[in-house]
């Protein structure tokens, strides 16, 4: 790879999208903030879905941060 070329490639790590190593199917964000954002936007998504149908496959409930990729990840899991 030429310097040039290496110059535009950038580091491992800060790139949006990154897949989590250890769970490479959930969504992963950059940041507490985003993945947040992201929550509210799943909950509110259910609850239209939820009147709508009378259930739904939006079961978000927390955002935790994964060592793995140290990113954050979406749950529809209870904590431990
Ligand atoms: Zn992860």
């Amino acid at each position: 790879m030429s310097y040039n070329a290496a110059k535009y490639q950038k580091p491992m790590g800060s790139r949006h999208g990154q897949a989590c190593p250890n769970f490479p199917r959930k969504k992963r964000f950059r940041d507490l903030k985003e993945a947040k954002t992201k929550l509210v936007n799943y909950r509110y998504q259910g609850k239209l879905e939820l009147e709508e149908r009378g259930e739904t496959t939006f079961k978000q409930k927390r955002t935790y941060y994964c060592n793995a990729c140290k990113g954050y990840h979406i749950t529809s899991q209870d904590k431990m």
